[in-house]
């Protein structure tokens, strides 16, 4: 059974997607705890990060640096943290969060709550900025 973010680099479910190239995939998170929470994904499908292989884990990690660029543009923040915990979701990801304080990271904070056309326009908003530096 494949996760829920095969699922979704295949287009069988819906997603915000902000960026993507042949193997990477960006889409906002769904229950986010910033705007712009965004999480980045290896289209291969491995559960745990650390095994991933060198390359893959490298590239995951420059295109994060590509994404996070683009989102620091659309929300104001000091700067983007960045965490894995993949304790959810069986597929690894990187959770890119629009920060100011260290309780901005705090994932037990009640979740924000956007309608379809916020989320959507974050998500262009990210994209275009994704694409201007491309
Ligand atoms: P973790 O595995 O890192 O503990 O958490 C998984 C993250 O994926 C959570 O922040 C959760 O909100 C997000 N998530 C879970 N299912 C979906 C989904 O179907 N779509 C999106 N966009 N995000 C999801």
């Amino acid at each position: 059974m494949s996760s829920i973010f095969t699922r979704i680099i295949n287009s069988e479910i819906p997603a915000y997607k902000v960026a993507e190239d042949e193997h990477y995939l960006a889409f906002l998170d769904i229950n986010p705890i910033a705007k712009g929470h965004t999480l980045v994904i290896p289209k291969t499908e491995v559960d745990y990060i650390f095994d991933l292989d060198h390359d893959t884990l490298s590239g995951l990690m420059v295109f994060c640096k590509k994404v996070a660029r683009a989102i620091e543009q659309v929300v104001p923040c000091d700067r983007i943290g960045v965490t894995v915990i993949g304790l959810e979701v069986p597929h690894a990801h990187v959770h890119l969060i629009p920060i100011d304080h260290i309780h901005d990271m705090d994932f037990s904070k009640p979740k924000l709550g956007f309608s379809p056309d916020e989320f959507e326009a974050i998500a262009a908003s990210i994209r275009d900025r994704v694409n201007q530096a491309s």
